[in-house]
């Protein structure tokens, strides 16, 4: 796969160790939600991002700062900035139309969840999403999601609003409300109880699984689930929340 060439428009700082990078791509590419791109920086490394939002050509990636590709990213990459991409990779979101559709993001769990509330909104769908955070500090996208949906915020060491994670606020929201169909993407553990408490009450869960991935193009096997041997890159990196139980209980009995 030819690397597609693109130009940062646009740099915005979201949070603590956030930002949001607009790219104008040299020509158009159609990413599903939950689809991830390889981005190349010549030198440093090549890292997967989520689309956090696709147009034609114009094309939004969020990225957290958390090691040399990320770091690189932040300090070096600005406004006017060439980056190279190879994408759209992966099998994205379920994208249905006309249900009650519930979204559950952490982190930069938000980026994908938050292009994948855009289309639902455009197929019909009611669509409400959870926003969980940390700190105040590390909390970004709420008016860009209010602006789509229906959103509730948990944070957890937050002063004002919900106190506790997005899996407290799921358990009470599920309590008055019904959906037909959740999405989740953020730390695993999120993930593993968010399915665990939707299964349970027979509602489908899709849930964008992270490992490190390599190629991209499920060759090399750096990013495979043992023992089920499914390749993150190229069976995900959206999987059925199944999948994250399974993979769980073999965690559980792999430590025994
Ligand atoms: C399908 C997919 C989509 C992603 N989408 C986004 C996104 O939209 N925005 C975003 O900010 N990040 C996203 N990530 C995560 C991002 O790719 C990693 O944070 C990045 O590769 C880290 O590179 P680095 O060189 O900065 O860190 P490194 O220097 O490689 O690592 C720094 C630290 O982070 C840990 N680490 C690195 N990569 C991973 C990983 N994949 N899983 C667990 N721990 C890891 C390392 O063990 C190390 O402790 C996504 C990952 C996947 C698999």
């Amino acid at each position: 796969m030819t690397y597609i060439r693109g130009v940062v428009e646009e740099v915005r700082k979201l949070a603590e160790g956030i930002r949001e990078y607009l790219v104008k791509l040299e020509r158009e590419v159609s990413p599903v939600p939950g689809q991830f791109a390889m981005l190349w920086m010549p030198r440093v490394g090549e890292i997967p991002l989520s689309f956090a939002d696709a147009d034609g050509s114009r094309t939004r990636f969020i990225v957290a700062r958390v090691g040399r590709v990320t770091g690189f990213i932040h300090e070096r990459i600005g406004e006017g900035s060439r980056i190279y991409l190879r994408g759209p990779l992966g099998r994205g979101f379920t994208q249905v139309s006309g249900r009650r559709c519930l979204l559950v993001a952490g982190g930069y769990g938000l980026a994908p969840l938050y292009f994948l509330a855009k289309r639902l909104r455009g197929r019909g769908c009611h669509v409400k999403a959870l926003l969980g955070f940390k700190s105040d500090r590390e909390a970004f996208y709420r008016e860009e999601f209010g602006e789509l949906c229906e959103v509730g915020v948990a944070v957890e060491e937050g002063s004002a609003g919900f106190r506790g994670t997005a899996v407290d606020l799921l358990e009470k929201v599920l309590e008055r409300e019904s959906f037909e169909r959740v999405y989740t993407c953020g730390k695993e553990e999120m993930m593993i109880e968010v399915s665990r408490r939707c299964l349970d009450r027979g509602i489908p869960v899709e849930a964008s699984l992270e490992r490190y991935i390599r190629c991209g193009v499920g060759i090399c096997g750096s990013c495979v689930l043992e023992p089920l041997g499914l390749r993150v890159c190229r069976d995900g990196p959206v999987f059925d929340g199944a999948i994250l139980l399974r993979l769980d209980e073999e965690r559980v009995c792999h430590d025994r």
